[in-house]
């Protein structure tokens, strides 16, 4: 079996691991007889697996006790439309910082449901940068002020958390999540899809204060109400059962590796290199402010871009995948998210180094 460095952005690479740990329990759960996947969500069995995943999340984030955590299908991008639906408490505006293309569709979708206020925006800078805190025009008066902690596209991460006073802070942490400490208790609710940095899609991790938690219309469908999904264990309806399993594999993986703090100094060694490698370069060149450069994204263009066709073809005869960048921006894409070992990233750099070499 050959297995080859994957530099998807999501659904992206899974810790070797954990996907053994799978098949060996793929058709007897410990004991059980059966595969996880044919298990009654309401059996001791997967009551036990959910109740490790949540406590999991809950020591590897430390998540105060006033915090809820939800877990909802539809992706993040159905959270764009919950957060909205959920948390408004009667007002009639939001604002959102736009720093790229995924807090542009929340701002879309937002937009549906109440007045969207544009704090900040990078556009100008075609999405390189992060506009200075001292700039944003924050309404006090809003329900409360999205971001996008990391723009899985345009390869932009905030490295801090913005102070936004009482306003309640609404993180999109799809692509960053689990890859650097955070402090929870400065948020008001904290959203990330599975697939990019914690397990395959098909659940989607919400993590919301108390006080933002019972306000939904009362048009809002049953599952998509925060709160008759928390009163109810996230199983208000059946739930993606086999993929709370490989959400709890990995988190069970990341506290073997030590917690987030470790795999954080992992991910500052893979990128800090990745991007020397590009910056010395001549052939390569990654337009994003050094300020702001995503940990997880990497995005990269070739000085000639009629070699792009070349660069991936032979990437892939290397084992190294999944490199094209999203179509909106063109060139290359690293996605080095916790599960791409510090070998796929050197290995990266070696045959980019080989290729400019060559060309
Ligand atoms: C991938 C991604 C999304 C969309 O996730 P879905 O699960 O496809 O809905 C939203 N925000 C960010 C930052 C992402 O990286």
């Amino acid at each position: 079996m050959a297995r080859i460095y994957n530099f998807s952005a999501g659904p992206s690479a899974l810790p070797e691991e954990v996907l053994s740990q799978a098949r060996d329990e793929m058709l007897d759960w410990q004991g059980t007889g059966m595969s996880v996947m044919e298990m009654s969500h309401r059996g001791k069995h997967f009551m036990a697996i959910a109740e490790a995943l949540r406590q999991d999340l809950r020591e590897l984030m430390a998540i105060p006790d006033n915090y809820k955590i939800a877990l909802m299908q539809g992706g993040a991008t159905a959270q764009f439309a919950f957060i909205p639906q959920n948390i408004l408490r009667g007002k009639k505006k939001a604002c959102y910082v736009k720093t790229g293309a995924w807090s542009n569709k929340a701002i879309k979708e937002a937009g549906k449901y109440c007045q969207v206020q544009i704090a900040a925006s990078s556009e100008d800078s075609r999405y390189t940068t992060i506009p200075e805190r001292d700039s944003w025009n924050i309404d006090p008066d809003a329900a409360y002020l999205h971001y996008t902690s990391n723009e899985t596209i345009h390869g932009v991460e905030f490295s801090d958390v913005p102070d936004t006073g009482d306003l309640p802070l609404v993180v999109d942490m799809s692509s960053n999540i689990l890859s650097r400490p955070v402090d929870v208790g400065q948020f008001g609710l904290i959203y990330a899809g599975a697939q990019k940095n914690m397990g395959p899609a098909g659940v989607t991790v919400v993590i919301i204060r108390e006080d933002l938690v019972g306000h939904a219309d009362a048009s809002v469908p049953g599952v998509f109400d925060y709160k008759q999904q928390i009163d109810n264990d996230s199983m208000l309806n059946t739930p993606a059962t086999y993929n709370w399993y490989l959400l709890g594999l990995v988190l069970q993986w990341l506290k073997r590796q030590g917690g987030v703090a470790a795999i954080e100094q992992q991910n500052i060694r893979k990128a800090e290199k990745l991007y020397r490698a590009i910056d010395n370069s001549s052939l390569y060149s990654n337009p994003v402010d050094p300020a702001c450069r995503s940990r997880m994204n990497v995005p990269f263009v070739l000085a000639d871009s009629n070699l792009d066709k070349e660069f991936l073809a032979l990437a892939e005869k290397n084992g190294l995948a999944t490199l094209k960048g999203h179509r909106s921006v063109g060139g290359m894409r690293a996605s080095i998210y916790n599960a791409m070992p510090e070998a796929g990233v050197d290995a990266l750099i070696e045959f980019m180094a080989e290729f400019e070499r060559t060309h």
